[in-house]
């Protein structure tokens, strides 16, 4: 028997991630595929995508990588979670760390999720508090100590995050992958199948048409084969997502202090800006709503803020969403192709991710009768994804500020009903893990403990409400200080120890 011929068409981000998925997928569970990436050198990548969420780093070992090899070769840093600079209003600042303390600590049996979080609200202080990450962040440590022969002590038991530049990634992992075949070419059309409407060859342009069993479109906005030839639809979420349009720009470090391990979001007058540091430069981008502001005034606004002239690298229109159906027939699309919305909270790195994770586990080895089931599953269920990503972006926006046409145009036009429902539900109690249904596989996913540091810093926990649920039972609410103050201590103790995050990344090259 021949076998199974996937392919994947995009050099991208996504396009290497989905093959080196699929490749570990087929090795664990012994498939006999051949995969091979289509990708076209007349085609740049997106050239902007740099933070990620914990889950690259859990690929990343899982898939084999050398973490210490992987931030010398790509030049990433180390990233805890992301600054809120001006979000709630000017002048105000909060941390959105990505750990998790009830992992350490536990929740004790017959209590909701939220006890930790219901003390923290109630007694006034910030939930960030009792968090490795937060106390790493705020110094900029790296998560390891180095003894003294040098070798590297993790400092804590939580995947951290990277910042890097997507196309030495890309470049990287296209360097590393082994075993899997690598064709520079257009792809140009398709044929597909009368009766199925399956896909049975790519039409190339600069290589031989091409024979395929199955493919990942990660062709990014141009959404070459699921768009175009399959009739996937987009949905557009431009009426919750109020950035359409981004600048994207890079500044020098400054010659010494230290390599900041978070990214920042700051909000501006029309959008909000990001900063973030690789070992490099800091990769930088205006995300606003060219409602309100032409290009040009964009550039100025941050001009104005920042003291200095920068010079854009693109101007990219951003149209937030995502397909209706990502799997069609034998096509399954991801990365940009299969949605965006804007850069906040590092969403579309880890959605391809999950993805993939999501078709290897549960619907690769879907056959006849059973794939269209399958793909009814995969599609709600990416859909979700999607959906619930657009929800959490969508909650950072319900701000204090009213001080700008975009702040006054946000707070009367933007905020969805999810989100109303949400903060009418987190009203009546504090958000707790079984506000949210299972995503599949316990695969990661927006939950409560990502948005506790948002909610709490727009200002959005109700403190009597929270104090009046963990006064209900003094035992706990004595336990959850006490906890609280220990975590604490300890992390800033193991925060003390901690190499700093420039000399960790400089000890890396010697
Ligand atoms: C402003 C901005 C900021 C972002 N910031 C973040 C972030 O902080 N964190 C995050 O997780 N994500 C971020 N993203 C998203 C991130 O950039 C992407 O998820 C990631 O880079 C993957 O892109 P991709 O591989 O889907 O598409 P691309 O990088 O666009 O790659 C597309 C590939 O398809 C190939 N191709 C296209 N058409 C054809 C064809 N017909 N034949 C053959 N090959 C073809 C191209 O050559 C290319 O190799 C950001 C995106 C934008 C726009």
């Amino acid at each position: 028997m021949s076998k199974t011929q996937y392919c994947i068409i995009g050099g991208g981000t996504a396009g290497w991630l989905s093959a080196l998925i699929l490749q570990e997928a087929a090795r664990r569970s012994a498939l006999d595929i051949d995969i091979t990436v289509i990708e076209s050198s007349t085609i740049p990548t997106i050239g902007v995508g740099e933070g990620t969420t914990a889950v690259f780093r859990g690929l990343l070992l899982q898939l084999g990588f050398d973490e210490f090899e992987f931030l010398r070769e790509t030049g990433a840093t180390i990233k805890y979670g992301i600054k809120h600079q001006d979000w709630r209003r000017l002048g105000h600042s909060y941390f959105g760390p990505i750990d998790d303390p009830l992992k350490m600590v536990g929740t004790p049996p017959g209590v909701t999720s939220s006890w930790l979080n219901q003390y923290c609200v109630g007694a006034g202080r910030a939930v960030s508090e009792p968090h490795l990450f937060s106390q790493l962040m705020r110094r900029n440590r790296a998560p390891f100590a180095i003894r003294a022969n040098k070798t590297r002590l993790p400092v804590g038991p939580f995947h951290h995050a990277y910042h890097f530049d997507q196309a030495k990634v890309g470049a990287y992992f296209k360097q590393k992958a082994k075993g899997i075949g690598l064709i520079d070419a257009l792809v140009v059309g398709a044929e597909t199948d009368p009766d199925s409407g399956d896909i049975v060859s790519l039409k190339l342009d600069g290589a031989q048409d091409i024979a395929v069993d199955f493919i990942i479109d990660c062709t990014g906005f141009k959404r070459a084969l699921i768009g175009d030839v399959m009739g996937a639809r987009w949905v557009s979420f431009d009426d919750k997502l109020p950035v359409n349009r981004a600048i994207p720009f890079w500044l020098e470090h400054p010659e010494t202090g230290e390599i900041p391990t978070y990214t920042l979001a700051r909000a501006m007058k029309a959008g909000w800006m990001w900063q973030i540091p690789t070992q490099d430069r800091l990769g930088c981008g205006y995300v606003y709503s060219d409602k309100f502001l032409s290009p040009k005034q964009a550039q100025a606004e941050v001009e104005a803020v920042l003291g200095h002239s920068i010079i854009p690298r693109a101007d990219i229109p951003i149209d937030a969403g995502r397909l209706d159906r990502a799997w069609i027939g034998n096509c399954l699309s991801t990365g940009l192709a299969q949605s965006f919305f804007e850069p906040l909270e590092a969403t579309s790195i880890h959605g391809t991710i999950v993805q993939m994770m999501m078709f290897t586990q549960f619907h690769m080895r879907a056959k006849g009768a059973d794939r269209a089931t399958h793909q009814a599953t995969y599609n709600n269920n990416v859909a979700r994804q999607a959906d619930d990503f657009c929800t959490f972006i969508n909650m950072h926006y319900v701000s204090e500020r009213d001080d700008t046409d975009f702040w006054r145009y946000v707070r009367t036009n933007c905020i969805s009903k999810e989100v109303r429902q949400l903060l009418k539900v987190w009203s009546d109690h504090l958000p707790r893990n079984d506000d949210f249904a299972p995503f599949p596989g316990g695969l990661a996913h927006v939950e409560d403990q990502l948005y506790y540091p948002v909610l709490d810093g727009l200002g959005l926990l109700d403190r009597a409400l929270a104090k009046q649920e963990i006064g209900q039972n003094p035992k706990l609410r004595i336990h959850a200080r006490k906890t609280t103050e220990k975590l604490v201590k300890e992390y800033k103790r193991v925060a003390a120890m901690a190499c700093g995050h420039r000399s960790f990344l400089e000890s890396l090259r010697e």
